[in-house]
């Protein structure tokens, strides 16, 4: 089969031919039809300090896709040859003591597809049957192949009361922009998003956002007077990883406040406690997705009418694959879809 792959410990990706992995008894074989490059699949592209500690080579990389179920092992219920699927990329161990408690995402044994096991950019994936997401006809392939950073935005938004709440998201990348269109649809006031990137917050406001704010030229306070936003926000989202980023997130927050930190920083990051401790903020470090009530969450939330569509801004053919990496590195872009069929 056809396979992107890291074949060699430098930067770039190749496209090889790989056998079909096999399956085991409790697994599916996904014949993929649509997969996203995700922020992650660049990282290793680039082959920065993180991958290189943590890719072992060679490796088929990715895992946001859609595709349909092409066969299954013996032991697999409530699937059937044919089904379309998306799928959770954390693999959990299921004997730690929150796998037991039915809190997989908090798995300390998690191994991720694309990451540590073979990935989605191939035409076949095997995954558990347990991690595979059976979609119902109203959710389109395309908002299938961005379920897992949608998923990343409905359990980073919901994780706290939405309802009426004035909400502020540092960075307009593909998750903080998808964060955005929850939080509104959820039922916050307010939504504002900053970024430096004008592209990206044009893309926000296309999406809904009551002010996407370019930090390196509009002042946030000034948005907030303009919107009579007294005493700060609510609830806060950090979806930049960039220090500055959070550093301003806290500032703004009002006593109180709810953060959730989804954005990944490169380093160590400084924190002003004073700013956490005085004002009484509460923090909520999000890794992935829950598992599955996030999946269930997307689904439901696209059947009564929130929809993402316009993050997905590129589509490509498999074999211009280089041009689709190229584009999502140059930060012009929302997700960026590569057709395999
Ligand atoms: P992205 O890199 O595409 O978007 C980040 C955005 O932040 C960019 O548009 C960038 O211009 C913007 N930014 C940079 N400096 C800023 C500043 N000072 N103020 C405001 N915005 C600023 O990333 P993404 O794919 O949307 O993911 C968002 C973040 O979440 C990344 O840090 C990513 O690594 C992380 N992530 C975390 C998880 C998890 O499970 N915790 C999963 C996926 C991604
Ligand atoms: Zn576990």
């Amino acid at each position: 089969m056809k396979a992107l792959a890291k074949t060699k410990r430098e930067k770039g990706i190749w496209m090889i031919d790989a056998p079909v992995p096999e399956y085991g008894p409790n697994d599916l074989l996904i014949k993929i039809k649509i997969t996203a490059i995700c922020g992650t699949d660049i990282h290793i592209y680039n082959w920065d300090k993180w991958s290189q500690d943590t890719i072992p080579v060679p490796m088929i990389t990715g895992h946001e896709f859609v595709g349909t179920v092409e066969a299954l092992g013996d032991e697999v219920n409530g699937f059937a040859v044919g089904d379309r699927v998306s799928g959770e990329g954390h693999l959990t161990c299921g004997h730690c003591r929150n796998c037991r408690a039915g809190k997989q995402h908090l798995c300390r044994n998690t191994q991720g597809v694309g990451v540590n096991r073979q990935g989605c950019f191939a035409e076949y994936l095997v995954i558990p049957a347990s991690n595979a997401f059976k979609l119902d006809d109203f959710i389109s392939d395309e908002i299938a192949s961005v379920f897992d950073p949608f998923g990343n935005a409905v359990h980073t938004a919901l994780s706290y009361d939405m309802v009426g709440e004035d909400v502020l998201i540092t960075g307009a990348g593909p998750i903080g922009i998808m964060a955005a269109a929850v939080a509104r649809h959820a039922g916050a006031r307010y939504v504002i998003i900053t970024d430096v990137n004008e592209y990206r917050l044009n893309l926000a406001r296309q999406m809904g956002v009551t002010r996407a704010v370019n930090i390196s030229k509009d002042k946030l306070e000034d948005v907030m007077s303009e919107l009579h936003m007294l005493e700060g926000f609510d609830v806060g989202m950090e979806m930049s990883g960039n220090p500055a980023a959070q550093k301003q997130l806290f500032k703004m927050m009002n006593n109180g406040g709810r953060v959730s930190l989804l954005g990944i920083p490169s380093g160590e990051c400084p924190v002003d406690w004073n700013e956490i401790i005085f004002k009484g903020l509460q923090l909520k470090g999000i890794y992935g997705r829950e598992m599955y009530e996030t999946w269930y969450k997307m689904a439901s939330m696209t059947r009564s009418g929130l929809d993402i569509s316009r993050i997905i801004t590129h589509r490509l053919p498999i074999d211009e694959f280089a041009k689709g990496f190229e584009i999502m590195a140059s930060g012009q872009s929302g997700k960026v879809l590569l057709y395999w069929d």
